[in-house]
């Protein structure tokens, strides 16, 4: 018998234990029970099950949707059983190959059963003649598809749905024409009507910036609103720049950042200075150069010296640092160099640790060039290889024959090609560059190339991107039509400028080639003219 001290909590029995408020029974259920969670799909407090982590019931799901199923005898939901029933009596249309109810009559389906009545013998489609069923504006259904009224058409109806349409949808809707396929542009202009109308900003400059993610628009946009002096392009370089800088920044350990941050805005400042002050402002690499070479050295700071504090840097550590990249000292010392003044200024350092260092800098060229007989193989690649890319051949042959840069490349256009003459003007190169007739035909290539693209544009490079617009192909493609041989352009220019200039008057060099005589001198460095040696 037990002792009652008190009555359990659940069912009244009697409770003999003092520290228990549960009789014997109820103390031996409750710590028997099996333990429960909340199912993590149906929220309910139950025992999961430990395969699938779920209540028993949200366990069993459908072969194909994965959807909960109720019956225990059955691997399919309500509505897949159902769609697997439907299907049981359907099969493909040997006419449209839809999957559907066939006819046992036909051996079609409904609407092949059914085929309308012919079309009209006396009216044919207005483009192409073909006598077959219409689909608007009296053409058939691949004529209509890329007949360019339907541009026109359709911006003269999103005018019609505007309250203030913008006066210049006509002249762009006639500028979308031939730029792009009829399908493309009218679906540009449904999605440029949905800009106009939402309460958005319908200035074009605005404008500009609210399609900016939509790619294709904003690219036709803006090329059309540019050249017709509604809007300014926007400033692309100078925001990808601030990118850079900001990444380079963000690689400075945590301490040392803010010194940093505000030596890139001291630099930046200095820029804007200078451009207003019509002086000549550093360019973004300069900047981006000073930056990596402070970024370095705080992290080789943080890393092999364990300082977290400018104050602490010492000579020391910038001999160490710059022991340790002897081939970018110069660039590395003079990026630091100025950083300790900007820093000796705000007190950030109490003396100039760089102050003593050296770094020995020739103005010599010194890059890479090919050999003679990779030279020749790459000419005859250029010039005998059909396969080759149009553009890996004109800007091969251009750089390695006539020291184009990419750049000249870049922004060579129609008006600079003299047909009769075989010449192209380069750059800013005084006199045009007469081509040698492989550097011709190549460049005749790219012309049928763009030909073939059905460009418009001016430029003799263009891309995919480009090819509906007035815009120049990036720097980027140009340095990258090479990449089948693995070089870059500018190594065929320093090949052929350093050829050149050690045979001819580096004077003449200079002149044909437009460039100054301190840029030419720096190619002539360790040459020696044996001619005007002393004889023995
Ligand atoms: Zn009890
Ligand atoms: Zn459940
Ligand atoms: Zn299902
Ligand atoms: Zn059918
Ligand atoms: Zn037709």
């Amino acid at each position: 018998m037990t002792r009652r001290i008190r009555d359990c909590r659940r069912c009244g029995r009697a409770v003999g234990k003092p520290d228990r408020d549960l009789c014997a029974r109820c103390h031996w259920a409750a710590s028997h029970a099996p333990v429960t969670h909340p199912c993590p799909r149906c929220g309910v407090d139950r025992v999961l099950q430990p395969d699938t982590g779920r209540c028993v019931r949200c366990s069993r799901t459908c072969r194909q949707c994965q959807a909960p199923v109720l019956f225990v005898d059955r691997d399919l939901c309500k509505e897949c059983l159902r769609r697997q029933r439907r299907d049981a009596d359907r099969a493909d249309c040997p006419r449209c190959s839809k999957r559907r109810i066939l006819r046992p009559a036909t051996g079609l389906c409904g609407s092949c059963s059914h085929p309308g009545r012919p079309p009209n013998p006396d009216t044919a489609c207005v483009d192409c003649g073909r006598v077959t069923r219409l689909t608007g504006a009296g053409r058939c259904r691949s004529c209509w598809e890329r007949s360019p009224h339907r541009i026109t058409v359709r911006a003269a109806n999103l005018a019609e749905a505007l309250a203030d349409p913008p006066n210049w949808l006509g002249t762009f809707a006639a500028y979308l024409v031939g730029r792009h396929h009829p399908s493309r542009a009218c679906a540009m202009l449904t999605r440029l009507g949905k800009h106009l109308t939402d309460e958005h900003p319908t200035h074009p400059q605005a404008l500009l910036g609210a399609v900016a993610d939509d790619v294709p628009l904003a690219r036709a946009l803006e090329d059309f609103l540019t050249a017709s002096k509604l809007a300014l392009p926007p400033d692309r370089d100078e925001r990808r720049a601030a990118a850079r800088r900001q990444s380079r920044i963000d690689a400075v350990p945590a301490p040392l950042r803010p010194a940093v941050t505000g030596f890139a805005e001291h630099l930046v400042a200095g820029r804007d200075r200078a451009r207003r002050a019509g002086t000549r402002p550093r360019g973004h690499t300069t900047l981006e150069a000073r930056l990596t070479a402070v970024r370095d050295f705080a992290q080789f700071l943080t890393a092999r010296r364990c300082k977290t504090d400018w104050a602490t840097a010492d000579v020391g550590d910038i001999e160490a640092f710059l022991h340790a990249h002897p081939g970018r000292r110069a660039s590395y010392l003079t990026g630091l160099r100025q950083f300790c003044r900007y820093a000796l200024r705000r007190r950030l350092l109490l003396i100039d640790p760089t102050a003593g260092v050296q770094a020995p800098q020739t103005m010599a060229f010194r890059g890479p060039t090919l050999p003679v007989d990779r030279q020749r193989e790459l000419f005859r690649r250029w010039s005998t290889d059909p396969e080759v890319h149009p553009h890996e051949a004109f800007v091969g042959l251009a750089a390695l024959l006539h020291g184009a840069t990419t750049q000249e490349l870049q922004h060579l256009t129609d008006d600079d090609i003299d047909h009769e003459q075989h010449r192209i003007r380069l750059g800013r190169r005084p006199q045009p560059t007469p081509l040698d007739p492989w550097t011709w035909t190549a460049l005749q290539r790219c012309l049928q190339h763009r030909k073939n693209l059905g460009s418009n544009n001016a430029h003799v490079l263009i891309t995919m991107q480009t090819k509906a617009t007035r815009a120049a192909a990036s720097d980027s493609y140009v340095k990258q039509t090479l990449r089948e041989v693995g070089i870059q352009p500018r190594i065929l220019r320093s090949t052929r400028l350093v050829d050149l200039i050690g045979t001819v008057d580096a004077k003449l060099v200079a002149a044909a080639y437009g460039m100054t005589s301190e840029a030419v001198i720096a190619y002539l460095s360790d040459h020696v003219d044996f001619a005007r040696l002393p004889n023995p």
